[in-house]
């Protein structure tokens, strides 16, 4: 099952993009968080296989972020994806 983690500040877009990807297929896992810290800690907890991640947000912007997990991904190299927009 394909695990995907949102990471956006503007909940209402969170809301629109966790819903599109979970509807275009059923066996996605959707996850989502609110900030980059709250993102980071879920991949530390959690392999995904994409991460969709917004680079303006307050606290830690997506580039940041992208840096935390690369970091944190060194150790294993199963290819996860960023994009960012
Ligand atoms: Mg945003």
């Amino acid at each position: 099952m394909p695990k995907i983690l949102v990471i956006e500040d503007e909940a209402a877009i969170r809301r629109v993009l966790v819903k599109i990807l979970s509807e275009e297929n059923e066996s996605y896992k959707v996850e989502e968080a609110e900030d980059g810290l709250q993102g980071i800690e879920k991949v530390k907890n959690e392999d995904y296989d994409l991460i969709l991640c917004d680079i303006k947000m307050p606290k830690m912007d997506g580039v940041e972020v992208l840096e935390a997990v690369k970091k944190n991904k060194t150790r294993n190299s199963n290819g996860d994806d960023f994009w960012s927009w």
